[in-house]
């Protein structure tokens, strides 16, 4: 007949708890602190790596050691995931509840093993405390994760550890299961712990999966972001317009890309200081990045300057959209509570219609109409020569003075 050595299995999911936790604080103490739980998820695989002797060695020390301690460091192992789940997820640890279980655990747990020994109240009191603490768990991210491979394990390893204890509280009631101890030889018993022991170091992995999925984002995020107006950099946007006039050769539809300089900006800084030009900033890139659209990009050049590519935009239709920033910019700023200044902007616009002008050459083409919107006053917009051998309806060259000249 099929026999398992429970020992064994229990001594093995030992050794894989110590090889999770190494795993887990090599990431704690290398991955940015920005992401939270790992040194909660650390801690509770080094609980679980001292549960699980203590378990294996059932028989051979004390109870109190092998069941009382065991229990009261399995609790606060999955106690501790349940605060590293929540840290995770940005929500507020639930120290006190963990605690609370964890007294409540060892309480009944010493004395339905010490005083009155009984296998069935254990489990009764055991298996639905545990099943709340990976509950909580499996509604975070049920509602806080992101659709993603590493997500779906973690929920799916979750839901089943989850379901795994609720089946052993139902069948500790319906007889099903019969044990009277924890190694009583029973072998659904022994499959349940097998079992149990697998997926609690599973579970491990997949903490690791989602840690791991949130710092590519964060690493993508900081490669291709401008730190402070949270824009993309010149390199995300070279990338992104490659992959858009990709598109223009397939569709036969025209682009468009608006530069922009913000006036006077050194005055700004000259009179209201360094910080109040980086709220500028900010600010011009929030009022931007809201005016666009979702399938727009945006990026911050450098210094003042900002561009913006506005994929199947015709010219005409790309100067309503400068207008409005413009016209949204003049309802902003003049210090009080907004802290920022009144500010305008100038701006250059190229359409594109052709799928092989150069990056370069576009910028080149909006950087000179922008420098005819500096020197015939600013706070306005021209649009750029089109290129040779393009015919396009609106690409004219015409000056669009948007209110107020520059000062
Ligand atoms: P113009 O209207 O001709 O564009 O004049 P301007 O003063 O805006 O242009 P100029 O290029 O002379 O000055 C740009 C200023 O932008 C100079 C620089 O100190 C400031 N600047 C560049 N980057 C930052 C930044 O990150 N924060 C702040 N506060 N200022 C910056
Ligand atoms: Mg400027
Ligand atoms: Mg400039």
């Amino acid at each position: 007949m099929f026999t398992l050595d429970l020992r064994i299995v229990i001594l093995l999911s030992s050794v894989m708890s110590a090889l999770m936790a190494t795993v887990l604080f090599s990431a704690y103490r290398s991955f940015p602190a920005s992401i939270k739980g790992l040194g909660w998820w650390t801690a509770s695989s080094v609980l679980l790596f001292a549960a699980s002797i203590l378990f294996g060695l059932g028989g051979m020390i004390p109870d109190w050691l092998s069941i009382v301690v065991a229990n009261t460091a399995m609790f606060l192992a999955v106690g501790c995931r349940l605060l590293g789940t929540q840290c995770f997820y940005g929500r507020e640890p639930t120290s006190r509840l963990v605690l609370l279980f964890t007294v409540l655990g060892t309480a009944g747990v010493a004395w339905w093993s010490l005083v009155q020994p009984d296998y069935q109240a254990r489990v009764a009191l055991v298996a639905p405390l545990l099943a709340i603490l990976y509950g909580m768990q499996l509604y975070l991210i049920a509602r806080y994760a992101d659709r993603h491979f590493g997500s779906y394990f973690f929920g799916g390893v979750m839901l089943v550890q989850t379901a795994v204890v609720v089946v052993r509280f139902v069948t500790n009631f319906t007889g099903q299961a019969n044990y009277s101890s924890f190694y009583s030889g029973d072998l659904v018993q022994s499959i349940y712990l097998a079992i149990y022991a697998f997926i609690t170091m599973t579970l491990a992995v997949g903490f690791m999966m989602v840690a791991t999925r949130r710092l590519h984002l964060e690493l993508a995020r900081v490669s291709n972001m401008d730190p402070l107006t949270d824009a993309l950099n010149r390199r995300a946007f070279s990338d992104r317009y490659e992959s858009e006039i990709r598109r223009i050769k397939r569709h036969d539809q025209a682009m468009s890309l608006l530069i922009m300089d913000l006036d006077h900006f050194k005055r700004i800084n000259d009179k209201h200081g360094h910080a109040v030009g980086d709220s500028v900033l900010v600010h011009f890139s929030s009022t931007v990045t809201r005016l666009l659209r979702e399938t727009d990009h945006f990026a911050r050049f450098g210094g003042e300057e900002f561009v913006a590519l506005l994929p199947e935009t015709a010219a005409a239709e790309a100067q309503l959209v400068a207008e409005r920033i413009c016209e949204c910019l003049r309802q902003a700023g003049d210090m009080g509570t907004t802290g920022i200044p009144r500010y305008t902007v100038s701006m250059g616009l190229a359409e594109m219609s052709r799928g092989d002008e150069s990056l370069d050459s576009v910028v080149g083409r909006a950087d000179a109409a922008l420098y005819r919107a500096k020197m015939a006053g600013r706070d306005r917009l021209e649009i750029a020569t089109p290129l040779k051998g393009t015919n396009s309806a609106g690409a004219n060259e015409f000056a669009v003075s948007l209110g107020r000249t520059g000062s």
